[in-house]
Protein backbone atom coordinates (compact mmCIF):
# COMPACT_ATOMS: atom_id res chain seq x y z
CA UNK A 1 0.00 0.00 0.00
CA UNK A 2 1.01 3.68 -0.81
CA UNK A 3 2.10 5.47 2.39
CA UNK A 4 -1.13 8.12 1.61
CA UNK A 5 -3.27 5.11 1.72
CA UNK A 6 -1.37 3.26 4.89
CA UNK A 7 -2.43 6.91 6.53
CA UNK A 8 -5.65 6.95 5.07
CA UNK A 9 -6.76 3.77 6.86
CA UNK A 10 -4.89 4.25 9.76
CA UNK A 11 -6.97 7.11 10.45
CA UNK A 12 -9.96 5.72 9.66
CA UNK A 13 -9.18 3.00 12.08
CA UNK A 14 -8.69 5.72 15.08
CA UNK A 15 -11.64 7.30 14.72
CA UNK A 16 -13.41 3.82 15.13
CA UNK A 17 -11.28 2.98 18.30
CA UNK A 18 -9.01 0.65 16.25
CA UNK A 19 -5.20 2.13 17.11
CA UNK A 20 -2.95 0.58 14.29
CA UNK A 21 0.57 0.54 14.91
CA UNK A 22 2.35 0.07 11.43
CA UNK A 23 1.59 -0.11 8.24
CA UNK A 24 2.62 -3.75 7.83
CA UNK A 25 -0.43 -4.59 10.34
CA UNK A 26 -2.67 -3.12 8.01
CA UNK A 27 -1.70 -4.99 5.15
CA UNK A 28 -1.45 -7.82 6.73
CA UNK A 29 -4.23 -7.99 8.43
CA UNK A 30 -6.61 -9.13 4.99
CA UNK A 31 -4.58 -11.91 4.44
CA UNK A 32 -5.92 -14.04 8.22
CA UNK A 33 -7.41 -16.97 7.82
CA UNK A 34 -8.00 -18.10 11.41
CA UNK A 35 -8.43 -15.83 14.55
CA UNK A 36 -7.36 -16.71 18.02
CA UNK A 37 -8.91 -15.38 20.60
CA UNK A 38 -8.16 -15.55 24.25
CA UNK A 39 -10.71 -16.18 26.72
CA UNK A 40 -10.61 -14.53 29.66
CA UNK A 41 -11.01 -10.96 30.09
CA UNK A 42 -11.09 -11.10 26.15
CA UNK A 43 -14.27 -13.10 25.15
CA UNK A 44 -15.69 -12.90 28.42
CA UNK A 45 -15.23 -9.41 30.91
CA UNK A 46 -12.69 -11.01 33.37
CA UNK A 47 -14.48 -10.54 36.07
CA UNK A 48 -14.48 -13.80 37.55
CA UNK A 49 -17.02 -14.71 40.77
CA UNK A 50 -17.25 -17.32 43.58
CA UNK A 51 -20.30 -19.36 42.34
CA UNK A 52 -20.20 -22.37 44.16
CA UNK A 53 -18.98 -24.63 47.01
CA UNK A 54 -18.61 -27.96 47.40
CA UNK A 55 -18.12 -29.95 50.19
CA UNK A 56 -16.32 -33.47 49.99
CA UNK A 57 -15.91 -36.22 52.89
CA UNK A 58 -17.48 -33.80 55.79
CA UNK A 59 -16.17 -30.63 55.79
CA UNK A 60 -18.08 -28.12 56.45
CA UNK A 61 -18.45 -25.52 53.53
CA UNK A 62 -17.39 -22.22 56.12
CA UNK A 63 -14.21 -24.29 56.63
CA UNK A 64 -13.84 -25.19 53.17
CA UNK A 65 -14.04 -21.76 52.50
CA UNK A 66 -11.79 -20.47 54.90
CA UNK A 67 -9.13 -22.37 54.06
CA UNK A 68 -9.29 -22.16 50.43
CA UNK A 69 -9.55 -18.44 50.64
CA UNK A 70 -6.66 -18.12 53.50
CA UNK A 71 -4.37 -19.96 50.61
CA UNK A 72 -5.74 -17.69 48.07
CA UNK A 73 -5.00 -14.90 50.15
CA UNK A 74 -1.89 -13.58 48.31
CA UNK A 75 -2.81 -14.92 44.58
CA UNK A 76 -2.40 -12.19 42.19
CA UNK A 77 -4.59 -14.66 39.92
CA UNK A 78 -8.21 -13.24 39.22
CA UNK A 79 -9.34 -16.73 40.22
CA UNK A 80 -7.72 -16.26 43.64
CA UNK A 81 -8.69 -12.88 44.05
CA UNK A 82 -12.46 -13.46 43.30
CA UNK A 83 -12.18 -16.60 45.52
CA UNK A 84 -10.89 -14.16 48.64
CA UNK A 85 -13.99 -11.88 47.36
CA UNK A 86 -16.90 -14.34 47.44
CA UNK A 87 -15.33 -15.59 50.60
CA UNK A 88 -15.70 -12.15 52.56
CA UNK A 89 -19.25 -11.82 50.92
CA UNK A 90 -19.75 -14.85 52.37
CA UNK A 91 -19.04 -13.88 55.84
CA UNK A 92 -15.21 -15.97 55.75
CA UNK A 93 -12.57 -13.55 56.54
CA UNK A 94 -9.67 -15.27 55.23
CA UNK A 95 -6.71 -15.99 57.56
CA UNK A 96 -2.68 -16.36 57.88
CA UNK A 97 -1.35 -18.37 55.22
CA UNK A 98 2.52 -19.84 55.48
CA UNK A 99 4.77 -20.68 52.82
CA UNK A 100 2.43 -19.51 50.20
CA UNK A 101 3.58 -20.32 46.43
CA UNK A 102 1.22 -20.27 43.25
CA UNK A 103 1.90 -22.45 40.05
CA UNK A 104 1.35 -20.79 36.65
CA UNK A 105 -1.76 -22.41 35.21
CA UNK A 106 -2.27 -24.86 37.95
CA UNK A 107 -3.10 -23.44 41.30
CA UNK A 108 -1.75 -22.62 44.61
CA UNK A 109 -0.12 -24.31 47.60
CA UNK A 110 0.26 -22.82 50.97
CA UNK A 111 -0.09 -24.11 55.27
CA UNK A 112 -3.06 -22.71 56.69
CA UNK A 113 -3.54 -23.79 60.18
CA UNK A 114 -1.17 -26.16 60.37
CA UNK A 115 -2.55 -27.30 57.47
CA UNK A 116 -1.36 -27.87 53.41
CA UNK A 117 -3.79 -26.65 51.45
CA UNK A 118 -3.61 -27.05 47.64
CA UNK A 119 -5.94 -25.54 45.35
CA UNK A 120 -6.48 -25.61 41.51
CA UNK A 121 -6.91 -27.52 38.69
CA UNK A 122 -7.56 -31.12 38.56
CA UNK A 123 -4.27 -31.75 36.84
CA UNK A 124 -2.67 -29.47 39.39
CA UNK A 125 -3.89 -31.95 42.36
CA UNK A 126 -3.02 -34.95 40.75
CA UNK A 127 0.58 -33.72 39.66
CA UNK A 128 1.06 -33.68 44.00
CA UNK A 129 0.02 -37.15 43.75
CA UNK A 130 -3.66 -36.22 44.67
CA UNK A 131 -6.27 -38.08 43.16
CA UNK A 132 -9.28 -35.63 41.95
CA UNK A 133 -11.50 -39.04 41.13
CA UNK A 134 -13.83 -38.47 44.01
CA UNK A 135 -14.62 -34.65 42.96
CA UNK A 136 -14.15 -35.07 39.25
CA UNK A 137 -18.35 -35.83 38.78
CA UNK A 138 -19.44 -32.41 40.53
CA UNK A 139 -16.49 -30.69 38.61
CA UNK A 140 -17.75 -32.03 35.26
CA UNK A 141 -21.03 -31.02 36.11
CA UNK A 142 -19.90 -27.50 36.76
CA UNK A 143 -17.66 -26.98 33.83
CA UNK A 144 -20.71 -27.95 31.60
CA UNK A 145 -22.58 -24.96 32.90
CA UNK A 146 -19.11 -22.90 32.13
CA UNK A 147 -17.94 -22.34 35.50
CA UNK A 148 -14.43 -23.20 36.14
CA UNK A 149 -13.85 -26.29 38.51
CA UNK A 150 -11.39 -25.64 41.15
CA UNK A 151 -10.17 -28.44 43.48
CA UNK A 152 -9.26 -28.73 46.83
CA UNK A 153 -6.87 -30.82 48.64
CA UNK A 154 -6.13 -30.81 52.44
CA UNK A 155 -3.07 -32.39 53.85
CA UNK A 156 -2.89 -34.85 50.83
CA UNK A 157 -7.01 -35.72 50.58
CA UNK A 158 -9.33 -34.38 48.69
CA UNK A 159 -11.23 -32.47 50.40
CA UNK A 160 -13.93 -30.31 48.00
CA UNK A 161 -13.89 -27.88 45.29
CA UNK A 162 -15.26 -24.22 45.17
CA UNK A 163 -16.49 -22.75 41.62
CA UNK A 164 -16.09 -19.28 39.49
CA UNK A 165 -17.46 -17.53 36.56
CA UNK A 166 -16.83 -15.13 34.39
CA UNK A 167 -19.27 -13.21 32.32
CA UNK A 168 -19.31 -13.26 28.50
CA UNK A 169 -18.74 -9.83 26.93
CA UNK A 170 -22.14 -8.50 25.49
CA UNK A 171 -20.61 -8.06 21.90
CA UNK A 172 -18.33 -11.35 21.70
CA UNK A 173 -21.05 -13.61 19.63
CA UNK A 174 -21.52 -10.92 17.19
CA UNK A 175 -17.74 -10.46 16.92
CA UNK A 176 -17.39 -14.25 16.20
CA UNK A 177 -20.36 -13.95 14.07
CA UNK A 178 -18.72 -11.21 11.82
CA UNK A 179 -15.78 -12.94 11.70
CA UNK A 180 -17.54 -16.30 9.86
CA UNK A 181 -19.35 -13.86 7.86
CA UNK A 182 -15.73 -12.89 6.62
CA UNK A 183 -15.15 -16.64 6.14
CA UNK A 184 -12.64 -16.51 8.86
CA UNK A 185 -12.15 -19.85 11.07
CA UNK A 186 -12.10 -18.88 15.16
CA UNK A 187 -10.87 -20.77 18.03
CA UNK A 188 -10.43 -20.01 21.34
CA UNK A 189 -7.22 -20.15 23.59
CA UNK A 190 -7.34 -20.64 27.47
CA UNK A 191 -5.75 -22.13 30.25
CA UNK A 192 -8.88 -23.09 31.62
CA UNK A 193 -10.60 -26.61 32.25
CA UNK A 194 -11.31 -28.33 28.49
CA UNK A 195 -15.27 -28.91 29.60
CA UNK A 196 -15.49 -25.16 30.74
CA UNK A 197 -13.49 -24.11 27.63
CA UNK A 198 -15.83 -26.62 25.16
CA UNK A 199 -19.55 -25.01 27.00
CA UNK A 200 -18.35 -21.51 26.72
CA UNK A 201 -17.23 -22.15 23.11
CA UNK A 202 -20.37 -23.44 22.10
CA UNK A 203 -22.26 -20.66 23.51
CA UNK A 204 -20.12 -18.45 21.18
CA UNK A 205 -20.19 -20.37 17.84
CA UNK A 206 -16.74 -20.97 18.27
CA UNK A 207 -15.18 -23.72 15.44
CA UNK A 208 -12.24 -24.39 17.50
CA UNK A 209 -10.99 -25.09 21.00
CA UNK A 210 -7.61 -24.72 22.67
CA UNK A 211 -7.39 -25.48 26.44
CA UNK A 212 -5.58 -26.22 29.07
CA UNK A 213 -2.97 -24.32 27.43
CA UNK A 214 0.03 -23.49 29.55
CA UNK A 215 0.76 -19.72 29.86
CA UNK A 216 3.82 -20.37 28.21
CA UNK A 217 2.56 -22.39 25.16
CA UNK A 218 0.45 -19.98 23.70
CA UNK A 219 2.49 -18.51 21.24
CA UNK A 220 3.35 -22.35 20.40
CA UNK A 221 0.09 -22.96 19.99
CA UNK A 222 -0.14 -20.27 17.72
CA UNK A 223 3.15 -20.91 15.63
CA UNK A 224 1.42 -24.96 15.20
CA UNK A 225 -1.64 -23.27 13.35
CA UNK A 226 1.23 -21.20 11.16
CA UNK A 227 2.76 -24.46 10.48
CA UNK A 228 -0.78 -25.90 9.07
CA UNK A 229 -0.06 -22.66 6.49
CA UNK A 230 -2.66 -20.21 8.03
CA UNK A 231 -2.07 -16.56 8.47
CA UNK A 232 -3.17 -16.00 11.99
CA UNK A 233 -4.74 -13.06 13.87
CA UNK A 234 -4.38 -13.31 17.33
CA UNK A 235 -6.41 -11.43 20.23
CA UNK A 236 -5.68 -11.12 23.86
CA UNK A 237 -5.28 -9.10 27.11
CA UNK A 238 -3.31 -10.57 29.64
CA UNK A 239 0.64 -10.78 30.21
CA UNK A 240 0.40 -14.42 29.08
CA UNK A 241 -0.93 -13.45 25.80
CA UNK A 242 1.99 -11.53 24.99
CA UNK A 243 4.50 -14.12 23.42
CA UNK A 244 1.29 -15.28 21.53
CA UNK A 245 0.65 -11.60 20.55
CA UNK A 246 3.55 -11.01 19.05
CA UNK A 247 4.08 -14.48 17.51
CA UNK A 248 1.20 -14.16 14.99
CA UNK A 249 0.81 -12.54 11.70
CA UNK A 250 -1.26 -9.95 13.46
CA UNK A 251 -1.08 -9.64 17.05
CA UNK A 252 -4.38 -7.63 18.46
CA UNK A 253 -4.58 -6.65 21.74
CA UNK A 254 -7.75 -5.46 24.21
CA UNK A 255 -6.93 -1.92 25.38
CA UNK A 256 -9.00 -2.04 28.77
CA UNK A 257 -6.34 -5.33 29.32
CA UNK A 258 -2.41 -5.29 30.10
CA UNK A 259 -0.09 -2.78 29.07
CA UNK A 260 2.27 -5.47 27.96
CA UNK A 261 -0.13 -7.16 25.77
CA UNK A 262 -0.21 -3.76 23.72
CA UNK A 263 3.41 -3.44 23.69
CA UNK A 264 3.55 -6.58 22.02
CA UNK A 265 0.49 -6.13 20.12
CA UNK A 266 -0.03 -4.64 16.16
CA UNK A 267 -3.43 -3.09 17.23
CA UNK A 268 -5.07 -2.33 20.50
CA UNK A 269 -8.80 -2.23 20.38
CA UNK A 270 -8.94 0.78 22.79
CA UNK A 271 -12.52 0.46 24.40
CA UNK A 272 -11.86 -3.36 24.35
CA UNK A 273 -14.94 -4.20 22.27
CA UNK A 274 -13.84 -7.32 20.56
CA UNK A 275 -16.06 -6.40 16.99
CA UNK A 276 -13.17 -4.06 16.40
CA UNK A 277 -11.33 -7.52 15.18
CA UNK A 278 -13.43 -7.51 12.56
CA UNK A 279 -13.19 -3.85 11.81
CA UNK A 280 -9.57 -3.94 11.17
CA UNK A 281 -9.56 -6.94 9.03
CA UNK A 282 -12.53 -4.98 6.92
CA UNK A 283 -10.10 -1.82 6.66
CA UNK A 284 -7.53 -3.33 5.71
CA UNK A 285 -8.76 -4.62 2.65
CA UNK A 286 -10.13 -1.38 2.19
CA UNK A 287 -6.92 0.27 1.89
CA UNK A 288 -5.33 -3.24 -0.05
CA UNK A 289 -8.00 -2.76 -2.47
CA UNK A 290 -7.53 0.90 -2.84
CA UNK A 291 -4.14 0.57 -4.04
CA UNK A 292 -4.71 -2.31 -6.78
P1 LIG B 1 -6.46 -18.44 31.95
O1 LIG B 1 -5.91 -18.81 30.60
O2 LIG B 1 -7.92 -18.67 32.02
O3 LIG B 1 -6.06 -17.05 32.37
P2 LIG B 1 -4.41 -19.70 33.69
O4 LIG B 1 -3.47 -20.26 32.69
O5 LIG B 1 -3.95 -18.55 34.48
O6 LIG B 1 -5.86 -19.46 33.03
O7 LIG B 1 -4.81 -20.86 34.71
C1 LIG B 1 -5.24 -22.11 34.22
C2 LIG B 1 -5.95 -22.91 35.27
O8 LIG B 1 -5.08 -23.11 36.40
C3 LIG B 1 -7.18 -22.23 35.85
O9 LIG B 1 -8.32 -22.45 35.07
C4 LIG B 1 -7.26 -22.91 37.21
O10 LIG B 1 -7.83 -24.18 37.07
C5 LIG B 1 -5.81 -23.07 37.61
N1 LIG B 1 -5.33 -21.95 38.45
C6 LIG B 1 -4.36 -21.07 38.14
N2 LIG B 1 -4.15 -20.20 39.14
C7 LIG B 1 -5.02 -20.52 40.12
C8 LIG B 1 -5.32 -20.00 41.43
N3 LIG B 1 -4.68 -18.96 41.97
N4 LIG B 1 -6.28 -20.61 42.14
C9 LIG B 1 -6.96 -21.65 41.64
N5 LIG B 1 -6.73 -22.19 40.44
C10 LIG B 1 -5.78 -21.65 39.68
MG1 LIG C 1 -6.99 -13.10 29.28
Amino acid sequence: ATPTSIMVGTGKGAEMGVLIKGGEALENAHGLDAVVLDKTGTLTRGEPELTDVATYDGLPEQELLQLVASAERSSEHPLGEAIVRGARKRGVEPGEAEGFEAVAGGGVKARVEGRNVLVGSQRFLEESGISGDGLAPRGEELARDGKTPVFVAVDGEPAGLVAVADTLREEAREAIEQLHGMGLEVAMITGDDRRTAEAIARELGIDRVLAEVLPQDKAAEVRRLQEEGRKVGMVGDGINDAPALAQADVGIAIGTGTDVAMEAADITLISGDVRGVARAIKLSKATMKNIK
